[in-house]
């Protein structure tokens, strides 16, 4: 696992791609245009990894004042939906990004599609093929050994066409033939030897209906949008790097019909992200919902970018760390305490400080008066004193963490035991003198008395040296509410994958590999101020955290929190 060092400055941090981009500009290549695209298949959630993708691809659009295209890859029916083409957008959005006119859906090129496959067919370079799928699986040759020539590959240009057409209207049933590009068989490269460029498939798609019962493939459809949108620089992850030789002869062949001027657009590669403790792949994460892993899409605790919402993870966070982890051509996993740091450090700035009791005990002030209370008050940001301070009722009975009490101290404990003071953090000094117990003996009640003259802020409170600084909330005025704990959602850091030991044969599942103890759901109190948190405001409840009221789950002045993330990395354990 590595954890690159951080660039010097985050926001002008170099990498391979801005070096090719840089030198592209100097050889005035597209007039030093700078055009990128984020171009997602809408048949799911997008995940954490989109978000690097995003991050990167919208951040040099913003770096070199070009821009970046939303564009749904939706060519193939079967499993696309408008639900995530709705998701999508709005998870662009939060991430703070703006395409502006630049909305584009590959469905929308169909016809132009339709006819440079046809001049293909035109030019000698595409050809019907009627093998079978698996046919042509075995026709395709392996690794080491050549392809073979399809029986259909040298049909006329005139029959190809009308296969070509009666494709289209209709005529023949799904898989019956194909359209090939005429490559080369014995290519080293297996990309290309002939690789389909459409399929027929009587299905209903989401955005064109039923106008079409023949599809583009993606290798052929991808490099086509790019070029229809003028992009310059296609950056995709490394997989396709072994299509690239196939980008590069489809459109310098359609540039060389007078589809598009040259330069065409250029692929450039980089390393996806892999992140541990989470699984980044559609097809898991759909598993992980459909078999109720999890409470759906949103849930906190999966890496999606609507769970990183609702977790309180923050758009600002997100891109940090996409400047942090950079982008390279060799793979590495990436720590998840990487990603929780620049939370971190983002909410840190700017997460308002509250006080929230998550293991309640009570304290009672035996020689406060009963019936009275007065004020306390707590700055809202140590880092800015700007925000001022938030009033927190003071009174005889106080809830205070349950670990703040020991009744036979261990060493080093500083906090309440009998005969021992303490500071409630910006209130008094107390000093504890013992506690209430039931019959079975469990501690129902923490005894103290406080010291008057010792009140933060009041000239008194230098008078006490202690070392215990303890966080309480008035009973009488607390606010009880439900707060979500969460820990990983795996509980090992590469999910599912085979570790020493393991018996020779044994398959795993990332689904073993699940966490039982992810989420923990707790009565808590909270400083009264908590009741009018609006979904989605941050804060940091002090020793415990970073924590948001749910945007959900939050009723109008009856938030729930989640916890972001922890004040300190917890993941090393
Ligand atoms: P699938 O392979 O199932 O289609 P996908 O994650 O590749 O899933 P896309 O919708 O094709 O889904 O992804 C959109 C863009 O996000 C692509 O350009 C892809 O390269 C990029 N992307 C996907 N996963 C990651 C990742 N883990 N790290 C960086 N970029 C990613
Ligand atoms: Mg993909």
């Amino acid at each position: 696992m590595t954890t690159p060092t951080p660039p010097a400055d985050d926001s002008v941090a170099s990498n391979f791609i801005r070096n090719i981009i840089d030198e592209d500009r100097r050889l005035e290549k597209w007039g030093g245009r700078v055009e990128t695209r984020f171009p997602p298949e809408p048949n799911g959630y997008l995940h954490y990894g989109h978000a690097k993708s995003i991050c990167l691809n919208f951040g040099l659009a913003q770096a070199y004042g070009g821009a970046c295209h939303l564009r749904f890859d939706d060519t193939n029916p079967a499993k696309e939906d408008q639900e995530y083409v709705d998701a999508i957008i709005e998870a662009v959005q939060w991430l703070g990004f703006e395409w502006g006119e630049h909305l584009y859906f590959a469905s929308d090129y169909f016809d132009k599609m339709y006819a440079m496959a046809e001049h293909l067919i035109m030019a000698g370079k595409a050809y019907v093929d009627s093998l079978s799928a698996d046919e042509i699986r075995a026709y395709r040759g392996t690794l080491s050994a050549p392809g073979q020539d399809s029986p259909y590959r040298n049909r006329s240009v005139a029959e190809n066409l009308e296969l070509f057409e009666r494709m289209r209207a209709g005529e023949f049933a799904d898989g019956a033939h194909v359209l090939r590009a005429r490559i080369d068989m014995a290519s080293p490269n297996i990309n290309l030897r002939d690789p389909i460029l459409y399929r027929i498939r009587h299905a209903h798609h989401h955005r064109t209906g039923d106008r079409w019962c023949i599809y583009p493939m993606y290798t052929f459809a991808h490099p086509i949008e790019d070029a229809i949108e003028d992009i310059t620089h296609s950056v995709c992850t490394l997989e396709f790097e072994d299509q690239r030789p196939f980008y590069d002869w489809l459109l310098d062949n359609l540039a060389e019909g007078g589809f598009f001027p040259r330069p065409v657009p250029r692929q450039i590669e980089f390393a996806r992200l892999n992140l541990s403790y989470v699984v980044l792949s559609k097809r898991k994460l759909i598993q992980l919902v459909d078999e109720k892993h999890v409470a759906g899409w949103d849930d906190p605790r999966l890496p999606t970018l609507v769970g990183a919402r609702r977790r309180g993870f923050t758009p600002e966070g997100f891109r940090r760390f996409t400047e942090r982890i950079g982008v390279s051509k060799s793979d590495a996993w990436i720590d998840m305490s990487v990603l929780e740091d620049c939370m971190r450090e983002h909410l840190n700035e700017a997460a308002e400080r509250r006080v929230a009791v998550l293991d309640p005990i009570k304290l009672i002030i035996t020689n406060y008066p009963e019936g009275q209370s007065e004020r306390c008050h707590a700055p809202n940001h140590p880092l800015h004193p700007e925000l001022g301070k938030r009033e927190m009722p003071f009174s005889r009975e106080l809830w205070i963490e349950r670990e703040d009490f020991m009744e036979t101290p261990v060493k080093g404990y500083h906090r309440l035991y009998p005969g021992n003071m303490a500071r409630l953090r910006y209130g008094y000094v107390v000093k504890c003198t013992g506690c209430e117990k039931d019959a079975d003996g469990n501690i129902t009640a923490v005894l103290c008395e406080y010291m008057p003259d010792s009140k933060s802020g009041t000239p008194g409170a230098d008078n006490y040296k202690v070392k215990g600084n303890l966080h309480w909330v008035s009973v009488a005025h607390a606010y009880a509410t439900e707060v979500r704990l969460y820990d990983r959602l795996f509980a090992h850091p590469n999910p599912g994958a085979r570790r020493e030991g393991d018996a020779e044969g044994l398959e795993r599942s990332f689904l073993d590999d699940i966490n039982p103890n992810s989420l923990r759901t707790l009565q808590a109190q909270l400083e009264p101020a908590l009741r009018a948190a609006k979904p989605e405001e941050r804060f940091q409840f002090e020793r415990h955290g970073y924590f948001v009221a749910d945007r959900i789950d939050s009723q109008d002045g009856a938030p729930v929190f989640n916890r972001t993330v922890t004040l300190r990395d917890t993941w090393k354990r």
